[in-house]
């Protein structure tokens, strides 16, 4: 295939493409990648998406992924149901106090009245665990590790965007009670590592670990460790899954009590009875709208090899007395069957009634990882073209090595892709001392790891001090008192609008300086570096 021709159809059919470029309008920019690739399709429910194929293939690869890991630790698949009373809702004080204001209720059947109303689980800690105290007994009942796959609802008042915040959304949701605090709490770190793996691995997005703060962590659990991503062109980060150690708070409420082999444990007693040691964990489809912010460009979706349904299509450019085409499609099915016989998803695209400039549009915009090309002087040559999706290299490559080159090439994609994600990451993670610089690496976008006392005073106070700073930048930015580059060609104000947050108390610590203060100035020494920034 040569490059001027290629060119040439590229050019005839960008209006088939994006009408706006991700830098310049960036959630327009999503709305046309997820529906113009057909991941999405939007619905007459606010907050409610359709998932079409392109998409829920991507989630059964993350499904095979995780459950797989999942498994290796002893977790087996269950089905609770989606209805929970309220009296089973409010048995947990802090939880459901959290919950309460997202919760939906069913309160008709037909035109009568429920007795009782019930609710769609937003989560299901107080759906299981009733059942949980029935099946634990003993010590031999132990551990109990159950996941299922469900989905859940939680009516979110803030803005609904696609697969990020959905009011009903497709999640895992695993459930564990051991006997010991340190079993449990090794589940939640090792579960952790699953939900990187699943970022770093299959999505090439990286992310940091942690653990949140007292404010941030879920509601009736010990502690919440979770994976934070961060979407650079947004100047946003998102939490992209969570683990929580759930103590004894929940067996004490639900009386999960196991009769212990001896008394060595050393657990909390009741009578002759020990409560169960509890851990909860959630990975959704919010995962898919990350990898898709992150790796998108201004062609459309770019997908990581790991998870395009199609790794790798065929096109063929027919002449136009189409004389050679059935070698051409010949020649194309010899790569792309060897490339399958190694594990390739492949698609030989020979319509007749679309061109091939129509073609690498189509295949672009719905993120193919590898495209491969030939042409009629490609085919007397004996070669073919190679196109690469996430950098748009091209590459020649003869006929016989072409098959065993894109299964290559494969790896090669996968992780560059992290590899370029982890970069600009990287340079969007800023490390300061004081408030002022805070404020400053938080205007331009960054996430900012800065020394914390750990204060929900101090955490309060970061976000309503940003949210005004933020809100005057932006307003003297429209008036344009304040005109640096961050204000686009129509003048409209591109300031980052928002409070920063806790995201997380990293585990890889900085060394802390004896001596270092608060960066909030609030005048209490540091303890832990934390990781802050706006959020989806
Ligand atoms: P939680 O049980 O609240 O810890 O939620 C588990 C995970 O679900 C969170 O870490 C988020 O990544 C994700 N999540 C929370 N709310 C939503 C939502 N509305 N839509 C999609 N994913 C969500």
């Amino acid at each position: 295939a040569d490059a001027k021709s290629h060119k040439q159809q590229k050019k005839k059919t960008t209006k088939l493409g994006l009408s706006v470029a991700k830098e310049d309008d960036f959630s327009e920019w999503y709305t046309q990648v997820i529906t113009k690739s057909e991941m999405i399709e939007y619905y007459n429910i606010s907050g409610c998406y359709i998932l079409r194929p392109w998409s829920f293939k991507i989630w059964e690869r993350i499904q095979q992924h995780f459950d797989g890991g999942i498994k290796k630790l002893g977790v087996e698949p269950c089905y609770f149901p989606m209805f929970v009373s309220k009296r089973n809702l409010s048995v947990e004080e802090d939880h459901i106090e959290d919950f309460a204001p997202e919760v939906a209720w069913v309160t008709k059947s037909g035109d009568s009245e429920l007795e009782e109303p019930i609710a769609i689980r937003p989560t299901s800690e107080t759906i299981m665990y009733p059942a949980y105290a029935k099946w634990i007994r003993s010590h031999r009942d132990l551990p109990l590790q159950l996941n299922q796959w469900t989905n859940v609802v939680r009516w979110e008042f803030k803005n609904p965007t696609p697969f990020l915040r959905t009011r009903e959304f497709l999640w895992q949701e695993g459930h564990s009670a051991f006997a010991t605090k340190e079993e449990a709490d090794k589940e939640v770190l090792d579960i952790l590592d699953l939900y990187a793996r699943v970022y770093e691995e299959l999505l090439a997005v990286p992310v940091i670990k942690g653990r949140k703060s007292h404010k941030e962590k879920f509601p009736g659990g010990d502690f919440t460790t979770t994976v934070e991503a961060f979407i650079p062109c947004a100047g946003r980060a998102i939490q992209a899954a969570t683990s929580h150690s759930l103590g004894q708070n929940f067996s004490r409420m639900f009386k999960i009590k196991f009769l212990a082999e001896d008394d060595k444990s050393g657990n909390a007693k009741d009578d002759t009875h020990n409560y169960v040691w509890q851990n909860s964990w959630g990975l959704t489809t919010r995962s898919i709208g990350v990898a898709v912010m992150v790796h998108g460009d201004n062609q459309g979706l770019v997908l990581p090899p790991r998870v395009a349904p199609i790794q790798l299509v065929g096109v063929p450019i027919y002449v136009k007395d189409g004389a050679l085409g059935s070698v051409m499609d010949d020649a194309l099915r010899k790569i792309l069957d060897e490339a399958e016989k190694s594990g390739l998803r492949v698609k030989l695209d020979d319509r007749t009634d679309k061109n091939p400039g129509w073609k690498y549009n189509y295949y672009e915009q719905r993120g193919v990882p590898l495209r491969v090309e030939i042409g009629s002087r490609d085919l007397e040559a004996g070669k073919c073209v190679l196109v690469r999706r996430d950098n748009g290299a091209r590459e020649d490559c003869t006929l016989e090595q072409a098959g065993a080159r894109c299964v290559e090439l494969m790896d090669v994609i996968q992780a560059d892709m992290l590899d370029r994600a982890r970069q600009e990451r990287d340079s969007r993670l800023a490390v300061v001392w004081t408030w002022d610089e805070f404020v400053e690496e938080l205007m331009a976008g960054n996430m900012v790891l800065a020394p914390w006392s750990l204060t929900t005073k101090s955490e309060e106070w970061v976000k309503d001090e940003t949210k005004r700073i933020s809100e005057e930048r932006a307003a003297s930015a429209g008036k344009g008192v304040d005109a640096d580059q961050e204000t686009n060609a129509d003048g409209e104000s591109k300031k980052l609008t928002g409070a920063a947050k806790t995201l997380c108390i990293p585990f890889n610590q900085p060394p802390m300086p004896e001596g270092t203060m608060c960066f909030t100035g609030c005048g209490e020494p540091a303890k832990e570096w934390c990781l802050w920034g706006r959020s989806f």
